[in-house]
Formats: C-alpha cells, sequence, structure tokens
C-alpha cells in the first residue's frame, strides 16, 4: 500500500501541527517528556521548518534524517531527552556544540525564554548558513547566536555558561566545556567510540563534578580539537 501526501502540501501546516501533537503525546506516553515546559517547546517550534525538502514529508517520524553534509537533524525523542536531562531553565545562558539544522538551538530558545540565550556553534559554515536561514524563518533569532567554529573547545567569548548540550559523539569529555560551566552547571554529551555511545550528565557542583552515565546513543561524530580527528565526507546520496 502506498500513501501520497504531497498533493496536500497546501494544507501542510494544518497536518504538521497534528502531527507534531501526536509526536509529543507518545514521547510522553514513552516516558522520554517529562516536564512542562519541554513539552511546550516541542509543540511549539516546527521541526519541519528545519528539514531538507525532500524528507518534509517525515518531519514528525520518530529518526533522525539527513540534512546534508553527511550530517543529521536528530530524532525527536533524541531530541527529548537531551533536553530533560539537561534540565534548561528559564532566563538562562546555554552553549550548543553541533547546530546541525538549528532544531535543538530552537527548543532551548523556547524553555530559555526572552530573558535566556542561546549561542551555537557549528564547524560546517554551510550548516551554520542553514540554521541562521531556519532560525530566521522561524524567528528565534533574537535569543539565538549561530557561531562558526570547533565547538569541541567550546566558544570563551561568552562563557560561562549554565548549561552545555553537544549534539555530537566525542572520544571524551573535552575539558574546556566543564571549565566553561558555571558553578551548578550541567553539560549533557554522547561519549563513546565512532558508532556508539552513552549519554553522559556532568553536574558541577561547590567546585566539584560529578559524571553520570544515562542511555546508549548513536551521534554523528564531534571533529575538532578535542573530538575525532577529520573524517572522510560520509555525504552520500541515500535518498
Ligand atoms: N543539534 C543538531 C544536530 C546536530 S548533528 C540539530 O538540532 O539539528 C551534529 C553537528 O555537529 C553536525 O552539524 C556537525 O557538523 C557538528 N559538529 C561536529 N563537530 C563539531 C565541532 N567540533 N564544533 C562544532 N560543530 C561540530
Amino acid at each position: 500500500m502506498v500513501y501520497h501526501f504531497d498533493h496536500l502540501s497546501s494544507v501542510g501546516g494544518r497536518i504538521f501541527e497534528e502531527e507534531r501533537r501526536r509526536v509529543v503525546r507518545s514521547l510522553i506516553a514513552e516516558g522520554y517528556l517529562r516536564t512542562q515546559a519541554v513539552v511546550d517547546a516541542m509543540l511549539r517550534v516546527p521541526r519541519e521548518e528545519f528539514v531538507l525538502p525532500e524528507y518534509r514529508r517525515f518531519s514528525y517520524y520518530d529518526t533522525p534524517l539527513p540534512i546534508g553534509c553527511g550530517q543529521t537533524i536528530s530524532a525527536p525523542h533524541m531530541v527529548a531527552i537531551m533536553t530533560e536531562k539537561l534540565e534548561p531553565r528559564p532566563g538562562q545562558r546555554v552553549l550548543e556544540v553541533g547546530t546541525g539544522s538549528g532544531y535543538q538551538a530552537a527548543i532551548l530558545a523556547e524553555v530559555v525564554g526572552p530573558r535566556g540565550h542561546v549561542w551555537t556553534i557549528e564547524r560546517i559554515p554551510q550548516l551554520a548558513e542553514y540554521a541562521l536561514n531556519n532560525l530566521r524563518r522561524t524567528k528565534y533569532l533574537d535569543r539565538v547566536t549561530v557561531v562558526v567554529g570547533d565547538g569541541s573547545e567550546g566558544y570563551p567569548p561568552a562563557a560561562p555558561y549554565d548549561r552545555v548540550i553537544v549534539t555530537a559523539a566525542a572520544p571524551d569529555i573535552p575539558k574546556p566545556l566543564v571549565d566553561q560551566l558555571e558553578d551548578g552547571g550541567r553539560l549533557v554529551i554522547p561519549v563513546g567510540s565512532r558508532w556508539i555511545q552513552v549519554l553522559k550528565v556532568v553536574v558541577k557542583e561547590g567546585g566539584r563534578v560529578r559524571v553520570e552515565r544515562d542511555i546508549p546513543c548513536v551521534f554523528v561524530p564531534l571533529v575538532g580539537k578535542y573530538g575525532f580527528k577529520e573524517v572522510e565526507n560520509r555525504d552520500r546520496d541515500i535518498w
């Protein structure tokens, strides 16, 4: 059975909104979404504005999608899990390493609100440009600053941060990211090999650093000084 969607694109906005509510409801039922602020953020941010046109119909499938340059926008459940583990609060200063599409940055912008700010750093200039356009269209640029650079070294100009989230896989926890964390701050980061990682939560309290292990996960590699070495371009056309 083949289902056709493309002929409905003129009413796409309404259909996407229904699909967004459906995926949020199932993420709540699955236990991934736990707090009202994160639920509200996922209900407000239109994921369809952060995916490539050829994958738009899959915007609310709970799966990662290619965004070009061999990179991906994370699956909704992974965005839900990481945002909940990060415990962001209104008014906070957040650093995201790995801007990609800008979707996770928009979710964080919703949670920190008008008094908070999100700095997001991306190493591939074309993706930073892509994210910038997505965030401009969806009107998040007043709360989000997109930076091009090696985020494995953090982003010293705006440090310290209340929260740091890394959405690419690191071989170890980069020391600069811990150094740039405010006391009482949290860092969420996938750590492991290039192919499989464990989500780690780093908590800084009274100058002491505690590391908690969470679930196994799969992310594209963090490439940089405190990440993996340059990888081959794996951006094959899979579509
Ligand atoms: N959070 C993104 C998904 C990120 S995919 C979203 O919501 O769409 C991981 C991204 O990290 C990729 O775009 C990749 O280019 C980027 N990246 C990898 N190493 C990096 C580094 N050292 N500094 C900044 N970005 C990096």
